[in-house]
């Protein structure tokens, strides 16, 4: 993992990126890299035994030309205003690259949430609530789960928002539970994308993905999924997997549904019985495997570690997980990487859903939100090999962002300026 590398830093040198390869006006080019507005506040709370405590909070609203700020709220000792920052703009270009009516946001906590009690993490969710309550809304800004939050906390804050605005507004958070107005498929919409992305991949590549191995790093909610449903939907081999405490690897292939299983018991993928060996995370990424998923944190690769980087396709299921300097080594080693905002937008394209579905009151079968879901993944993907081999971008990270920034400013443009 790179310590450095700064995650807004690296959004801003995507932007930069693919705006080289589209029209677009200075003046305009600047409102694209930095948000709109940042909160940053103290979180005070009473604790379990009566001290009280202050923990830093954020939310970004990056850019909303395109309708109300979407994005996550993540809960991590290393939540930061930049990660913040950055995960918002990721958002703008993801819901613009999938084509859904969002701009982007994002918020976090600066909490190590293991370290709290249920009560505790109550409390520090509701106080949030109230924090966030003047600028989130179902046509303003909508949260939704991220790393270690979930749906429990999507419907404290929803509780909070409801209470003291004295209504019913479901839509204000997604990734509820299904009883609070969650939507079907949306737990695993993430790890969905991921899968579709790669088969897409393997196809235009002209490969089978069939029995193609695979490695994931990381194996919470994302990288699981995408395990699970790349062995289940599409018959590749899932050979290894890794989380935080290190990996396994099995040269047949891992049941992925049983080790998730272990991990849930014993809060680590180490020590499955089904494994040849343990392996490091290095070791992970350097297996001989067609297929890489990093599904982990951001900047969890860098240039030295894509060097030893064997797959010769990568389909990135975590938010920014390359820094700069790996995407630009991969490129040179003609690594094909198919970029988060497309691969894991299933998460937010289902929250969409969601959301759809909770303005409605309508809800919505899973195979409905499958086939949909599908629907807009495939697209997506036929847009950007579109600008990947009419715009002649280096790869395809630069040609998503070409579709997406080309999206944003055309909304931009359409509204007009004012004043
Ligand atoms: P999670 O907390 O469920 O899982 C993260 C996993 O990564 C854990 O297994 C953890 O042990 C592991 N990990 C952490 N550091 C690691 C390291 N250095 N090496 C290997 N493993 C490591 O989180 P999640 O919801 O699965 O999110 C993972 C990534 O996917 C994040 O970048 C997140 O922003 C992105 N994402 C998630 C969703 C979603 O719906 N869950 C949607 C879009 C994007």
């Amino acid at each position: 993992m790179s310590d450095e590398a700064n995650p807004f830093e690296s959004l801003q040198e995507q932007i930069d990126d693919a705006a080289a390869y589209v029209d677009i006006n200075d003046g305009l080019l600047k409102r694209l890299k930095r948000p709109e507005r940042v909160l940053e506040t103290n979180l005070t709370i009473r604790m379990d035994d009566g001290d009280l405590e202050t923990f830093r909070a954020y939310r970004s609203q990056f850019n909303g030309d395109r309708g109300p700020y979407k994005g996550g709220i993540r809960y991590h000792p290393d939540v930061s205003r930049d990660e913040v920052k950055a995960l918002s703009g990721w958002m703008v270009y993801k819901c613009a690259t999938v084509d859904i009516p969002y701009g982007g946001g994002k918020g976090g906590i600066a909490v190590d949430p293991r370290e709290l009690s249920a009560a505790e993490l109550e409390r520090l969710t509701r106080a949030f609530a109230e924090e966030l309550r003047p600028l989130i809304g179902e046509n303003r800004d909508i949260p939704a789960p991220d790393v270690n939050t979930g749906q429990r906390e999507m419907n404290w804050l929803k509780d909070t928002y409801e209470t003291l605005e004295n209504t019913t507004a479901p839509g204000v958070v997604t990734g509820k539970a299904l009883d609070s107005g969650g939507s079907e498929g949306r737990v695993e919409a993430t790890g969905r994308s991921t899968m579709l992305t790669a088969r897409e991949a393997f196809d235009y590549l002209g490969r089978r993905i069939e029995g193609a191995t695979v490695a994931v790093q990381g194996y919470g909610n994302a990288g699981s999924v995408a395990a699970r449903l790349l062995e289940s939907e599409v018959g590749a081999n899932v050979v290894a997997v890794s989380d935080s405490s290190g990996g396994v690897y099995t040269r047949g292939g891992l049941d992925a549904a049983a080790v998730k299983h272990h991990k849930r018991e014993t809060g680590s993928v180490r020590g499955f019985e089904g494994a040849d060996e343990e392996i490091t995370n290095e070791q992970l990424l350097g297996l001989d495997v067609d297929l890489l998923i990093p599904a982990a944190l951001e900047n969890a690769i860098d240039a030295e570690l894509a060097q030893a980087v064997s797959a010769d396709v990568v389909v990135e299921a975590a938010n920014g997980p390359l820094t700069p300097e790996a995407d630009d080594v991969l490129t040179d080693r003609d690594v094909h990487v198919f970029p988060d905002i497309l691969a894991n937008a299933g998460g937010v394209t289902v929250s969409y859903f969601e959301w759809v579905q909770n303005r409605q009151r309508f809800y919505w079968t899973e195979e409905r939100v499958n086939e949909e879901l599908e629907r807009v993944v495939c697209d997506a993907f036929d847009g950007l090999i579109e600008a990947y081999e009419s715009y002649g971008v280096p790869n395809f990270r630069t040609a998503a962002y070409v579709v997406a920034i080309k999206r944003v400013t055309s909304a931009h443009a359409e509204s007009g300026t004012w004043p």
